[in-house]
């Protein structure tokens, strides 16, 4: 049984040692076999070289690196298609997704009742206040308008089968959001919940803008709800303007017709015209999307890895793009 570990990294020159000593004294007490494939996400920092370093000294660390940063979701992705494990488990560098918790959760996964185990934060204390409050309702949200089953506080920490992980290769598009993909692909998960933690070293590389753009990719990659807003709108208006009519004419034949309200007509016209840029706004997020998916540009571009043909063979085959 071969157990890997997947860790993206993206100028973690600091982080890095702390993780790999921790994950390797776990991994060591656990007595399986391991891999640890490292993805060099374009860092700009030591932390191509300190991978290889580790490299040439433990014969378990692979790294692959890209040519640029294109972010975790490419990096995860090349995880996935790279890894030989019957087990997979993606984690973040900066520990908080404890390798401690790795024993537990695969002697879950090997009871066999469970094709994954993914883990949550129980609380999300030590985040700033208007940040949890958008993250709540933005996963309320989105499990109302998308058939992806995404839970508040996953992370990407999980443990999952080998079948699982050829799933997710096979699900190759380009715009990638890997807490829906889990959710969309279904299979039997165990979720176990632990306290959130803060960072061993560096610093966080999200804002509240790229968060944003996150949840606004999320929405968009996994649910059609935000197409049909135009023909809501559409009805609404429709309805309104009904109404309007029947108003002016009984006005008219009430009261005659002084020519007023110019006011309430430019109202009437900057609010649809509004709406209607708005709408379409909608349809451009979709359009840029599908512009990306045909493009069929691949996920990342690798620049160096010590990855060899006979490790790649035993992974699961990217599809060529
Ligand atoms: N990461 C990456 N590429 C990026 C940004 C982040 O590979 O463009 C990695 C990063 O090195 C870390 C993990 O993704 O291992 C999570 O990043 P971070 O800790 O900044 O996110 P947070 O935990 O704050 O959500
Ligand atoms: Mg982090």
């Amino acid at each position: 049984m071969l157990l890997s570990l997947i860790v993206p990294c993206y100028n973690e020159q600091d982080a890095i040692p702390i993780f790999y000593k921790e994950a390797k004294q776990v991994l060591e007490e656990m007595a399986v076999d391991y891999e640890l494939l490292f993805i060099n996400d374009g860092s700009t920092d030591g932390t191509l070289k300190i991978l290889q370093e580790l490299a040439r000294k433990d014969g378990q660390v692979y790294y692959i690196s890209f040519s640029r940063n294109f972010g975790k979701e490419a990096a995860m992705y090349a995880g996935f298609c790279n890894v030989r494990g019957d087990y997979a488990a993606v984690m973040d560098v900066d520990l908080q997704d404890p390798p401690a918790m790795l024993p537990q959760m695969l002697q879950i996964i090997r009871s066999g009742e469970y094709d994954s185990v993914a883990t949550r934060r129980s609380t999300r204390d030590g985040e700033p206040v208007v940040r949890s409050w958008f993250a709540k309702r933005f996963y309320r949200m989105i499990n109302r308008i998308s058939d992806a089953d995404i839970v508040d506080g996953a992370r990407d920490f999980r443990l999952m089968k080998r079948e699982m992980v050829d799933t997710i290769v096979r699900m190759s598009e380009y715009n990638r959001f890997s807490k829906g993909i889990f959710g969309w692909i279904g299979f039997r998960t165990y979720w176990l919940a632990y306290e959130n933690r803060s960072r061993a070293a560096g610093e966080t590389k999200w804002n509240f803008r790229q968060l944003l753009r996150y949840a606004v990719d999320g929405v968009i990659n996994f649910s059609q709800v935000p197409l049909s807003v135009a023909s809501w709108f559409g009805m609404l208006m429709t309805a309104v303007a009904f109404a309007a009519v029947v108003f002016i004419v009984l006005r008219r034949l009430i009261w005659g017709d002084p020519v007023a309200g110019w006011a309430s007509i430019v109202c009437m016209i900057t609010l649809i015209g509004g709406i209607q840029l708005f709408c379409i706004g909608i349809m451009g997020q979709y359009i840029a999307k599908i512009y990306m998916e045909v493009k069929k540009r691949p996920h990342y571009i690798v620049a160096e890895s010590n990855l060899r043909q006979d490790h790649k063979e035993g992974a699961p085959r990217c599809l060529e793009r």
